[in-house]
């Protein structure tokens, strides 16, 4: 099969397409064709060796994709040959990452993707709405009514968030840097947008919420914003650390009044029971089309090295996806 392989962790120019063997898969496995592949900013820190995290060389990147059931080892049930699906991870052998061709899964890593959405689209699904619905349900734990602000709302994880907070019930307030992005974000359901490069945004969400503040933040940059968030909260307010990409001060004293709350969330801390129950919400909420990913990009999977220079530019616009 094509693939995109790393032998060595570096900069984009490491991401080389190349004919490798197919994945083998065990009796209790499945193989998936792919047609498309999921592009995250995870996918970068790996490919860099940043953030602490060293990948096994080589291997084949990517844990979000989308194709069509080739095969179904005789240990499966409910799962045939030509079913289309979305991925949400592979199988731990060797080089079986998904910006590849095939990929092997195992029946917890497969789920029906409904006939109205594209592959491209259902490989925009695991990690952004995982990661959005846990942090938005499992770590913030938001009801209906609330206000929520998803302080960078254009990208993957942001759009998922609106579309989750919106489907809950919540008044959902977001950020973005362009006016593509923030037409965008309007689209998808937030009730109101605010530009983060914009020097009075911040009195503008305060207002926005006649001075009370919100009660939930989902932040994609807390380096950036944390101090900030702290100063948007309602009393009982929380906000949920998604994205950080170096050190911040705060006012630790901004929690004290509003008995606020800073949650960390990673999404690798989900366990396998977590996991099917947040995918059988968001198979809920895809099959019924609340859910709607938005691929903003697409890319040649020969083009994976651009892919990535693209997921860490501004200017956010849904998911970036190689196509195969
Ligand atoms: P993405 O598609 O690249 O989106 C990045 C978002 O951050 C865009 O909406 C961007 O807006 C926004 N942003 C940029 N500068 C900002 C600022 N100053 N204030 C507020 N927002 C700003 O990335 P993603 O896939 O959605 O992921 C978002 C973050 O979550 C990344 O840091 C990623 O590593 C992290 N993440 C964490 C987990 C986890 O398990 N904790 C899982 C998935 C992702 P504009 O481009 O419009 O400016």
């Amino acid at each position: 099969m094509r693939a995109i392989c790393v032998r060595k962790t570096g900069g984009p120019e490491v991401l080389v397409l190349e004919e490798l063997p197919d994945p083998v898969p065990e009796e209790d496995h499945l193989v998936v064709r792919l047609h498309a592949a999921g592009v995250n900013p995870v996918d970068v820190y790996i490919r860099s060796a940043a953030q602490g995290r060293k990948p096994t060389l080589p291997y084949v990147p990517g844990m979000d994709g989308a194709g069509v059931v080739e095969s179904v080892g005789p240990k499966v049930s409910g799962f045939a040959p030509g079913d289309r699906v979305y991925l949400s991870g592979t199988a731990a052998l060797p080089m079986n990452g998904t910006y590849a061709e095939r990929a092997v899964c195992t029946p917890a890593h497969v789920h029906p993707l409904p006939a109205h959405l594209s592959f491209p689209q259902g490989a925009a699904v695991n990690v952004a709405y995982a990661t959005a619905y846990r942090s938005v349900v499992d770590r913030a734990r938001a009801v209906p009514g609330e206000t929520m602000l998803v302080h960078g709302g254009s990208g993957g994880v942001g759009i998922a968030a609106i579309q989750i907070g919106r489907a809950m019930g919540m008044k959902v307030l977001a950020t973005a840097g362009t006016d593509r992005g923030r037409a965008l974000v309007i689209e998808q359901g937030a009730h109101q947008v605010f530009d983060h490069h914009s020097p009075d945004y911040l009195a503008a969400i305060a207002a926005a919420t006649s001075g009370r503040g919100v009660d939930v933040i989902i932040e994609m940059i807390a380096n950036v914003n944390l101090d900030k968030d702290l100063g948007l909260l309602a009393r009982n307010g929380r906000v949920v650390v998604v994205g950080n990409r170096g050190r911040v001060d705060i006012d630790a004293r901004q929690t004290m009044g509003r008995d606020a709350a800073i949650l960390g969330m990673t999404l690798m801390n989900a366990t396998p029971e977590d996991r099917v129950r947040i995918h059988a919400a968001l198979d809920a909420g895809l099959a019924n089309a609340s859910l709607r990913p938005v691929v903003g990009r697409e890319f040649p999977l020969a083009e994976a090295a651009a892919a990535h220079a693209a997921v860490m530019e501004p200017g956010a616009y849904g998911k970036i996806v190689l196509v195969t």
